[in-house]
């Protein structure tokens, strides 16, 4: 398996076509900070990184769940998961970003809506879909 996180998930893709739809324009998992960091979705000139969640690897609150067998493998490499995402939020936000997690077990029309007013709001730029 290719590290913890696909490219291209369904959800990930509908979010993004919903974006688009609403003439938000972005990049698509782009290395931030000097490549050390990296998000699904980035909105270089207002500073906002999106990044969509999977449950599992994620450990969502609703469908997380350790797989019967390796249980104890699975709980830690997950744990580091959680942390390793908790490190990057912390990363960017101190340089500035604003960090927005989306799980995908969500709305695709509402993850959009909290997305475009960040966007939209913290770009200084007259017109907003500029990135
Ligand atoms: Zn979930």
């Amino acid at each position: 398996m290719e590290r913890q996180r696909q490219r291209d998930t369904k959800p990930e893709l509908a979010l993004r076509s919903e974006l688009w739809r609403r003439g938000l324009r972005y990049r698509v998992d782009t290395g931030i900070l000097g490549r050390c960091r990296r998000a699904d979705i980035v909105f270089t000139r207002s500073r906002v990184a999106v990044f969509v969640d999977g449950c599992f690897w994620h450990g969502c609150g609703d469908h997380g769940s350790l797989p019967k067998s390796n249980r104890e493998w699975w709980g830690m490499k997950l744990a580091a998961n959680v942390a390793r995402d908790a490190a990057a939020n912390d990363d960017l936000s101190r340089a500035g970003w604003l960090v927005i997690r989306v799980w995908e077990h969500e709305s695709v029309t509402s993850a959009a809506d909290a997305i475009e007013a960040a966007v939209r709001s913290r770009s200084s730029r007259s017109d907003p879909g500029n990135v």
